[in-house]
């Protein structure tokens, strides 16, 4: 069952094919021809994104006492970017092609130009990923912001805010979801690398002395999460940065990496960022950002540990590893088995006919669970079909109203992965489906 996402061939034109036709994800703007690898998630995608920063907001936030949440603008003023580095030093090395004239970011491209095969390149020069814009009316140096290439930086900013409200103490977190903006030189790969994304980071403050072992335990953490939600651990790995390629503010850096099908590539970074984040703000804004220790009389920098994903990455990876094709009686399906928290439907009811007399008593059995589960509802097609069509979006149970259904007031419940069926009076339907999924 756990096949690697390797082992399906074209696996990830499979996946993009689905995610268009299925109305997980759309090419952005492709009335007019399509917009430069951006996208748009459909009715279904936007369900899995959301319950994918839902996973990451409980484990992060709600299930948590040493972590409360923020969020914050996206456009800043270019203060913000000053202080953290990110005007001077974020930037990627940019190289065009001598033949065929096309940019590249040199560091991906292994010498060779991917569209002409030459191997002549102009000297690289830095690009700054940043996308730059202009506040209110007026233009000028005095308007200029910044769309935010990273959530981080508006909790540092707010560091002293929350620490001010909420009465924290070192070791604490603040976590953020929310849109960032990179202008990529070469965005690709579908959803993994695109010029606007998601992301969702935590900042961990905590005392110096301890920050070794803080960073140890949220790799650890995040690795576990994946698993969590379903991806098989062989289909990720840790991979260590060595000290001359981490970036300038970090002390210690480790992917958490996922078997893309071009291979093993970054799903999450954690970082222990030192105290540099919070003495570069403290100094360019004059607001002090430390911590005053009343039980030691101390006061010091807090040294952050960073996890920070991406949710829009993460939900391709948690498509490609749900993505199967197997056999069921004979004949092949393609199935999604996703973890029922991820999925966009956890249950379909499905009438068994269009026929009048099903429709109350299935739109009862939908005002059942619906507060509890996204559900659809699909009156089209043989059943058979719409069984299919579940499967396909990995909807991990069917809520079956048939004849006898008028009779016995039970229905049948259908198992995405196991294609069993089981009889469930109606009055016992809610609590089954949440002792299915392990809510009871
Ligand atoms: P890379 O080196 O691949 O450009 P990065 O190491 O700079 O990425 P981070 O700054 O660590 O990435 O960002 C944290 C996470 O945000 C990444 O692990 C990834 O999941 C997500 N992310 C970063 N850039 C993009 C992007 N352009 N599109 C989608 N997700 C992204």
């Amino acid at each position: 069952m756990n096949s690697t996402p390797d082992a399906i061939p074209d696996l990830l034109d499979k996946v993009t094919n689905l995610a268009k036709r299925r109305g997980f994800i759309f090419p952005s703007a492709e009335i007019y021809g399509g917009f430069r690898s951006t996208y748009d998630y459909g009715p279904l995608g936007v369900n899995m994104l959301r319950n994918v920063k839902q996973a990451w907001w409980r484990s992060m936030v709600q299930t948590r006492s040493d972590i409360v949440g923020i969020d914050a603008a996206i456009l800043g003023p270019p203060a913000i970017w000053a202080a953290s580095g990110h005007l001077e030093t974020f930037t990627d090395p940019l190289v065009d092609c001598k033949r065929c004239k096309e940019r590249w970011r040199e560091d991906k491209i292994d010498g060779v130009c991917p569209n002409c095969g030459s191997t002549e390149f102009t000297e690289a020069r830095a690009f700054n990923l940043m996308f730059k814009t202009q506040a209110g009316p007026v233009e000028g140096e005095g308007a200029t912001a910044y769309l935010r290439p990273e959530t981080a930086q508006g909790i540092f900013t707010n560091f002293a805010n929350v620490l001010a409200t909420v009465r924290k103490k070192p070791p604490f977190g603040i976590a953020q979801v929310g849109k960032s903006f990179r202008n990529e030189i070469t965005p690709q790969n579908f959803v993994f690398r695109t010029r606007e994304f998601e992301q969702m980071e935590m900042e961990y403050f905590v005392p110096p002395a301890d920050a070794d072992e803080w960073y140890r335990y949220w790799i650890d953490t995040r690795l576990a999460w994946y698993v969590d939600l379903g991806i098989p651990a062989e289909q990720l790995r840790l991979h260590e940065h060595l000290p001359e390629d981490l970036s300038h503010y970090s002390r210690g850096t480790t992917d958490v990496e996922f078997a893309f099908p071009w291979g093993f590539d970054e799903l999450e970074g954690v970082a222990n960022r030192g105290d540099y984040d919070l003495t570069q703000h403290a100094k360019a804004s004059g607001v002090a950002l430390d911590y005053f220790d009343p039980t030691t009389n101390e006061r010091y920098t807090p040294f952050v540990i960073e996890p920070a994903a991406g949710a829009t990455r993460a939900m391709m990876a948690f498509l490609l590893a749900a993505y199967h094709e197997d056999l069921v009686e004979g004949e092949s399906r393609t199935v999604l088995r996703l973890d029922w928290r991820l999925a966009p439907y956890q249950v379909a009811v499905l009438p068994l006919s269009k026929k009048p007399e099903l429709e109350d008593v299935s739109r009862e059995v939908l005002g059942i669970l619906q507060p509890h589960f996204m559900c659809d509802y699909d009156v089209t097609q043989s059943i058979g079909r719409r069984y299919r069509r579940q499967d396909e979006v990995g909807t991990p149970y069917c809520v079956t109203v048939d004849f006898d259904s008028l009779e016995d007031r039970a229905v049948t419940v259908r198992d995405r992965d196991t294609t069993e069926q089981v009889r469930v009076p109606i009055d016992g339907l809610l609590a089954s489906l949440r002792e299915r999924t392990g809510q009871s």
